[in-house]
């Protein structure tokens, strides 16, 4: 490239802007990160109200960078999913929460059932009702007791092809949640058609449930709604007694978020069971 310099024509290389800059280097340090062992689960706990009990923990990854530190998902999710690695990398994050609920168990802990979450992306490949079955089998858990969080986007990508593994998975005894419930651009018929037990309603309508009577009348509608179709309802973002109190009173089934616990590593749940009684 040539510009006007003081003293006529100079040559410059082009300044590549920090964000291209800083995503090249992610985006190679990410290819590299699953092979490191650079990968942690981190879990956080899911509140069944109908037992007043622990139930539950959903598995949230998170990249041990070995200069930058802790990367939190936002930062790589949605690179791994442009590059096609969310699917080696979600791979590894199936079989490794599987693995560790299961160990819990063992371990005499308890038996949990542990949320995942899958990008669209995973759902391309016909064969991920296999893989999902495969890490079953290896692992011995009871397919009771895993639970798939899926967006609105999911349902949306390859109708077909989703439907045949969702129905694949229930037919085993999986549960699927719609994560974010109600952020999604899609249409309510797809619940019709979809095989899903679960609507995770999002923080963003949980956080001035209270306050706002807006977010309150939708969050009342999902839930009545989702009552009269027999679904289960959870709520994300929970982070009060009141808005406990709230979704408690309007008959929401499940709760999630800080007023329960942080997500966590797996020797901070060991402790956590330790000292376990509930908010
Ligand atoms: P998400 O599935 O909606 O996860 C909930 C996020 O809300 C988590 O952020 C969690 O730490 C945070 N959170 C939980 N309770 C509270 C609360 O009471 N208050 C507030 N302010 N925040 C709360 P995190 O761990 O940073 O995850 C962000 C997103 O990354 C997740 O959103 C999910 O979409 C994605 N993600 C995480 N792990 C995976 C994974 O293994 N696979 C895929 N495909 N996506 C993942
Ligand atoms: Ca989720
Ligand atoms: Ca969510
Ligand atoms: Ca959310």
């Amino acid at each position: 490239v040539k510009a006007k310099g003081r003293n006529g024509w100079s040559f410059y290389a082009p300044r590549m802007n920090d964000e291209v800059q800083e995503r090249i280097v992610l985006e190679r340090d990410l290819r590299l990160a699953l092979a490191r062992g650079e990968f942690v689960l981190h879990y956080q706990p899911q509140w069944d109200l109908t037992n007043d009990c622990l139930f539950g923990w959903e598995a949230l990854v998170r990249w041990q960078h070995p200069q930058r530190g802790l990367v939190p998902p936002d930062k790589f999710i949605p690179i791994a999913e442009e590059t096609g690695l969310i699917v080696p990398l979600g791979d590894w994050v199936l079989e490794t929460a599987c693995r560790e609920i299961r160990d819990w168990e063992q371990e005499g802990l308890g038996s949990y059932r542990i949320a995942i979450n899958l990008s669209a992306r995973q759902f391309t490949q016909q064969a991920l009702g296999e893989r999902i079955e495969a890490i079953l089998a290896a692992t011995g858990l009871a397919p009771g007791r895993l639970e798939l969080e899926i967006t609105e986007s999911v349902l949306m990508e390859d109708a077909d092809l989703t439907a045949e593994i969702l129905q694949r998975l229930k037919q085993l005894g999986v549960t699927i949640a719609i994560d974010d419930f109600g952020t999604g651009y899609s249409s309510l018929a797809y619940l019709k058609a979809f095989p899903v037990n679960k609507l995770k309603i999002d923080r963003s309508f949980v956080r001035d449930i209270v306050s706002d009577p807006n977010d309150a009348a939708i969050v009342s509608a999902i839930i009545s709604m989702a009552r009269s179709m027999g679904l289960v309802t959870i709520a994300e973002g929970v982070e009060t007694e009141a808005q406990r109190d709230f979704l408690m009173a309007q008959g929401c089934q499940e709760l999630q978020g800080y007023l329960f616990g942080r997500p966590m590593n797996a020797s901070a749940v060991r402790s956590f069971f330790g000292g376990q009684d509930g908010p």
